[in-house]
């Protein structure tokens, strides 16, 4: 049975569902399993032809174990896919000769999050009337979780969910789509700040242990392990269309937080055969100089037409560190600390080769971006957002630098409709949003703007949770 350690080693292990309501460690740690599940070539192909429900009920269960009965993980897996606009849930797509969309943005809020968050509440949900407990979710976002999770938790009885997004900072659909709902457990939170302060905030509200346990807080950003483990599956189900296991696939992710192209790390341990894997980035580049220099270093953030990226510190680029110092909880306590103390780190060499061995980083800014939108909708007939046209150039860039003969899947990770003005500006045309979209821009928001400092925020939790109350 598999159970989850603190990449800072000084948090008791747990189960699963324990990792699953606790996100982020009590020492500040992210928790991963305490070993990898292994799946042979034979079992790996097995999963080609199959719904994807089920390859997701194959690859998430040996990570629950005994903590729910399979009947029930598999419902609530069935559940969580049957909104997706799109039968196979994760269809992919052909670009060119070597290289293929997997479309990530069918779920109800149009970004990939959704593939993770609509399984999250379930499991939350599930986990919490069980127990008979009432949760507080607190998240932060750039746009796209903040919209995902509500999307997955309103009107759900056991939790409370609060989400911090930049104030200013998101677009008109991500905002309205955090807004305009209407449920009384959702409250979402305009920060006076960067979406790093809000992180930054989120941390330390985890941190503040009496408030933890009085609230019951509970976290759905990337750093909760479901959410990678729910990621993991569509590594599976794209690389058997194209030939896995025997031939070995590339990918490439638009990444902000680290945790989609850590689920296909994930995915790689567990042995699917992937090639390289391609981390692209916008402007906020933090991991295209850590693995060239070898020195995370963070700085300002930088707005981009790609805002779900425009992050500095990348969250779960600590579990991949853990792993690559052999999972040296000491020496991630190191690190950590010296980022907190002088917003930077160096990578020491071991570890570093070890990261550069199976991963590539690649930066593409504002003008190729657009350019990459443009190209894409005259060579392929098809709209991309600005972020999977991150990866679209990052892949295309890539391709030129090396020799490589496996095909190479880039991560649509957000509708284009999502982003009409980046569209217009590249290709004239403004994709309309999907019907149950387009009234929220009639919809009135609710919202309340708070200042950058956690002490406000601790008060107005106080004051909303039903948490709070019961205690
Ligand atoms: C969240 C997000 C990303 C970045 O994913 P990470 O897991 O944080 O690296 C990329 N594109 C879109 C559209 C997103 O919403």
């Amino acid at each position: 049975m598999i159970k989850y350690l603190s990449t800072r080693g000084e948090a008791p292990p747990l189960s699963f569902t324990q990792a699953l309501l606790t996100g982020l460690a009590p020492d500040g740690g992210l928790y991963l399993p305490d070993h990898y599940p292994h799946f042979t070539p034979e079992t790996i192909k097995g999963f080609a032809g199959k719904p994807y429900a089920e390859v997701a009920t194959q690859v998430i269960a040996p990570f629950v174990g005994d903590d729910l009965p399979l009947p029930i993980l598999r419902d609530m897996i069935e559940a969580a896919y049957a909104g997706f606009r799109h039968p196979a849930v994760t269809p992919l797509s052909q670009i060119d000769s070597g290289t293929f969309l997997l479309e990530l943005f069918h779920g109800p809020t149009l970004a990939f999050k959704d593939v993770a968050m609509q399984l999250l509440g379930r499991l939350m949900d599930h986990v919490l009337k069980e127990r008979g407990a009432r949760a507080t979710i607190v998240g932060a976002t750039s746009g796209d979780t903040g919209a995902a999770a509500i999307e997955a938790f309103r009107g759900l009885e056991q939790v409370d969910v609060f989400i911090l997004y930049p104030h200013g900072r998101v677009s008109d659909v991500q905002r309205r789509q955090m807004t305009t709902v209407e449920d009384a457990n959702i409250h979402a939170i305009a920060l006076e700040g960067t979406f790093d302060d809000a992180q930054a905030i989120l941390k330390g509200l985890f941190q503040n242990e009496a408030l933890r346990q009085r609230l019951n807080l509970s976290g759905v950003n990337s750093i909760n392990w479901a959410r990678v483990v729910a990621q993991s599956v569509y590594y599976f189900t794209s690389a058997v269309v194209l030939g896995a296991p025997h031939r070995p696939v590339s990918y490439t992710v638009p990444t902000g937080n680290f945790g989609d192209i850590l689920a296909g790390w994930i995915a790689k341990r567990m042995g699917l055969a992937i090639d390289r894997l391609v981390i692209a980035t916008n402007a906020n580049d933090i991991l295209v100089r850590a693995l060239a220099e070898g020195r995370y270093e963070v700085k300002g953030v930088q707005p981009t037409q790609s805002p779900s990226m425009d992050i500095q510190v990348s969250s779960n680029f600590e579990r991949l560190l853990f792993e690559a110092y052999n999972r040296d909880a000491s020496s991630l306590r190191r690190l950590m600390a010296q980022l907190g103390q002088s917003r930077g780190f160096t990578i020491d060499s071991g570890p570093l080769e070890t990261i550069r061995a199976e991963f590539d980083a690649i930066s593409v800014g504002e003008a190729d971006t657009t350019a990459e939108i443009t190209r894409i909708w005259r060579n392929a007939e098809m709209l991309i957002d600005p972020h999977t046209a991150v990866g679209m150039a990052a892949a295309h860039r890539h391709a030129k630098q090396h020799a490589s003969t496996s095909p190479m899947v880039v991560l649509g990770t957000a509708h284009p409709a999502k982003f009409p003005d980046a569209m217009e500006a590249a290709t004239g045309l403004r994709p309309p949003l999907p019907e149950h979209l387009a009234e929220i821009i009639k919809k009135p928001e609710h919202f309340t703007v708070l200042p950058n400092d956690q002490a406000a925020i601790e008060s107005f939790l106080l004051d909303h949770a039903r948490a709070a109350r019961q205690a």
